[in-house]
């Protein structure tokens, strides 16, 4: 049988979660931080660890069949390559910033400033959508210093809180893209049979990652109120309990869900409520 070739981050921000998602899904490989490749013994795959900004070319040319990287580092690299499942994690924006005093408040007031950044492609389309017309000044990183040396009057850059932003006396200003990790393909890989096992595992395991497995007791009278505040991936399961009038309910609903639901829960005469991880759900 073939086997296909999965690229994942080397070291970096991508690289753990990457490894326990692919770990999750069942796939058993050494992660040497030494090696480039790694055989996984249960499935015909081999991990590639490389560093992000190849991934999308490798799996564009083939060299690799699967990717998983930031939607930034592909839209940046311009590839052609199938998006095959955005992945939940390294969530992140990238925005425009300018520092605390800048006189620069709206998009037009760009015009005729410059703008450091280590994505010159994506801000370069951006500037144009909106008819800006400003000197993008590309460096390779700690693209939030250059205003305070006096490179340019604004940045461009990857945000998740805020907090390097605000720790060099800059504000977010606009939002250019929000971009969250991606699993692709080379084009067509999609068809292939093996392919279709590996997304559908997951898929299983972002969705488990989401729901939660609920167990909580009630008494019989008040079924229907809590059955209401209980919509589940299925009809829950009741089972009766020892104690005449009260009976048991099962169920697994997204976690966000469940929060928000709690209080009414309780009100409604939920007692001993269990909540508990799922490793997987397949539908
Ligand atoms: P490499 O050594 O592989 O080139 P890198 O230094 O270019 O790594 P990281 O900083 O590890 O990249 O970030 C990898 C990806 O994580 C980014 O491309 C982005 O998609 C995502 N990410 C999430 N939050 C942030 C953030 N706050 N800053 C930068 N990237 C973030
Ligand atoms: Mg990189």
């Amino acid at each position: 049988m073939k086997t296909l070739k999965i690229a994942i981050q080397k070291s970096g921000r991508l690289n753990e979660k990457s490894v326990e998602l692919l770990k999750n899904c069942g796939l058993n490989f050494e992660n040497y931080k030494s090696s480039l490749i790694s055989p996984v013994s249960n499935f015909p795959l081999e991990i590639l660890f490389l560093r992000d900004d190849d991934i999308p070319e490798y799996v564009q040319d083939g060299i690799a069949d699967l990717g998983i990287v930031g939607e930034n580092v592909i839209q940046e690299t311009e590839v052609i390559v199938s998006y095959l499942q955005k992945l939940g994690f390294g969530k992140c924006s990238l925005k425009l910033a300018v520092p605390n005093n800048s006189d620069i408040v709206n998009l037009t007031d760009l015009n005729n400033r410059s703008i450091a950044t280590t994505y010159p492609v994506i801000l370069g389309k951006f500037l144009q959508k909106n008819g800006i017309n400003a000197d993008i000044r590309t460096i390779s990183g700690s693209v939030e210093i250059s205003p305070g040396l006096g490179l340019s009057d604004a940045i461009c850059d990857l945000v998740s809180t805020g907090g390097t932003l605000k720790s060099n006396g800059l504000k977010p200003f606009g939002d250019v893209m929000s971009s969250e990790a991606v699993l692709i393909g080379r084009k067509g890989i999609e068809n292939e049979i093996l392919v279709q096992e590996l997304i559908q595992r997951i898929q299983s395991v972002l969705r488990a990652k989401e729901t939660k497995y609920v167990v909580l007791n009630a008494p019989k009278e008040n079924l229907t109120d809590i059955l209401k505040l209980l919509p589940g991936v299925k009809s829950p399961s009741v089972v009766s309990l020892a104690e005449e009038g009260w009976v048991a309910v099962h169920t697994v609903i997204p976690e966000r869900d469940f929060w928000d639901r709690i209080s009414q829960l309780k009100q409604a005469g939920a007692q001993g409520i269990v909540v508990m991880p799922i490793e997987k759900i397949i539908l």
